[in-house]
C-alpha cells in the first residue's frame, strides 16, 4: 500500500515548487496574513513554511497527513471544483510520502503549540522507540510545516534536479501568490541567508507589490484591467504593461479561482494583443485573475497538469482579449 501511495504522491508532488504551491494555498485558506518560506538546496534538502493562520487542532494532528483528510469539502459543488484547488486532502498526504514532514501548530484556543513528525501519512516517532504522539512546545498561533529530504525514497527523481533551478521555480510560485494575495505578507529566503530574496508587505497595493518583485521600471508602466460578462458567467481583473514597456520575455501570470494555472489559449490571446502594440522581440507583463463558476472547470484535468480548460473557454478568452486590446489602445492615445 505504501508503494502505491508513493507513486500517486510522486505524481502530485513532482518538484519542490509543487509542494510549496500546495502549502501556500493551505496557509492562505487558513486565513494567514503572513507567510514565510525558507528553503535549502531549492527545497530538495528542506523546505519550510510558517504562517499566521488559524492553526490545526491537536485532535486532528493524527490524521492531517492521511489521504483525503480535508476540512474543506463541504458540499457537492465543492466536490466538482476539485480541479481548481487540487485533489482534496491529497497535498499533505503526498508530501509526507516523499519526505520527512514535521508539523508544528497552535490554534488561538490552545495554551501551547503541538509538534508531530510524519512518515507515509502517519505520525511517526522522531527517534526509533520514542512515542509518535504530538508533543507540546512553545509557539505562536499558526502553523509551521517542514519537509526534509524531499524524494529521499525516489533516487532517480532526486538526481534529476538541481537546487538552483528548483529555487527559481519556488521563487516564481511565491512571486505569483504574493501578487495575487496582496493583504498577505510573503517572504522567501534560502536557509542560512539573513536577507530574504523576496519580501512583500501586507499593506502594499498590487502595483507596489508588482514593482517590488519585478522592478519599478515595469511597475510604472502598469495599467489596470477588468472584464466581466454575465452571459458566460465570469469576472476577471488584472494588470498589464502598456506599450512603453518592453521586456525580454513574456511574463504571464494567470489565476483561475485563486489557483495559479496555465492556459496556453489565454497566453496566445495576449501574445496576439501585444504583437500589434510592441516592437519585435519586446514582451509585456500580464497578471490576470479570472473567476468562473467552479462547475465550469474541467474536473478531468489532473491538478499537476497545470494546463486548465473550462466551459466557453473560446468565448471567454475572446472577450478578455478584446477588452485588453481596447484598454491598451485607450491608454496609448
Ligand atoms: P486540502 O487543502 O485539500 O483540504 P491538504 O492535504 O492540503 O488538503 O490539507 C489537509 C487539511 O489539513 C486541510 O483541509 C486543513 O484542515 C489542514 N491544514 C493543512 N495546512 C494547514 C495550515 N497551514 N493551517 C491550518 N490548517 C491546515
Ligand atoms: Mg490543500
Amino acid at each position: 500500500e505504501v508503494v502505491i501511495n508513493r507513486i500517486a504522491a510522486g505524481e502530485v508532488v513532482q518538484r519542490p515548487c509543487n509542494a510549496i504551491k500546495e502549502l501556500v494555498e493551505n496557509s492562505i485558506d487558513a486565513g494567514s496574513d503572513s507567510i514565510t518560506v525558507s528553503v535549502d538546496d531549492g527545497g530538495l534538502k528542506m523546505l519550510q513554511i510558517t504562517d499566521t493562520g488559524h492553526g490545526i487542532r491537536k485532535e486532528d494532528l493524527g490524521i492531517v497527513c492521511e489521504r483525503f483528510t480535508t476540512s474543506k469539502l463541504k458540499t457537492f459543488s465543492d466536490l466538482r471544483s476539485i480541479s481548481t484547488h487540487g485533489f482534496r486532502g491529497e497535498a499533505l498526504a503526498s508530501i509526507s510520502h516523499v519526505s520527512f514532514v514535521t508539523i508544528q501548530t497552535k490554534t488561538a484556543f490552545d495554551k501551547c503549540a503541538w509538534v508531530g513528525h510524519y512518515r507515509d501519512g502517519k505520525l511517526h516517532p522522531k527517534k526509533p522507540g520514542a512515542s509518535a504522539e504530538p508533543k507540546p512546545c512553545a509557539g505562536n498561533t499558526g502553523t509551521t510545516i517542514t519537509a526534509e529530504d524531499l524524494f529521499y525514497n525516489m533516487g532517480t527523481r532526486k538526481r534529476a534536479m538541481n537546487g538552483r533551478d528548483e529555487f527559481n521555480k519556488v521563487a516564481h510560485v511565491i512571486t505569483c501568490y504574493a501578487i495575487h494575495n496582496t493583504g498577505t505578507a510573503f517572504s522567501l529566503k534560502k536557509s542560512g541567508d539573513n536577507m530574504p530574496k523576496i519580501r512583500t508587505t501586507s499593506k502594499a497595493t498590487k502595483i507596489d507589490t508588482i514593482s517590488n518583485l519585478y522592478g519599478p521600471s515595469l511597475g510604472k508602466e502598469l495599467i489596470e484591467f477588468s472584464c466581466d460578462d454575465k452571459n458566460f458567467g465570469f469576472k476577471s481583473s488584472g494588470y498589464l504593461t502598456n506599450a512603453n514597456y518592453s521586456g525580454k520575455s513574456f511574463r504571464f501570470i494567470l489565476f483561475i479561482n485563486n489557483r495559479l494555472v496555465e492556459s496556453s489559449a489565454a497566453k496566445k490571446a495576449f501574445e496576439a494583443v501585444y504583437a500589434s502594440v510592441l516592437p519585435k522581440n519586446s514582451y509585456p507583463f500580464v497578471y490576470l485573475s479570472i473567476h468562473i463558476d467552479p462547475q465550469n472547470i474541467d474536473v478531468n484535468v489532473h491538478p499537476t497538469k497545470n494546463e486548465v480548460h473550462f466551459l466557453h473557454e473560446d468565448e471567454i478568452i475572446a472577450g478578455i482579449q478584446a477588452k485588453a486590446q481596447q484598454t491598451l489602445y485607450q491608454c496609448s492615445t
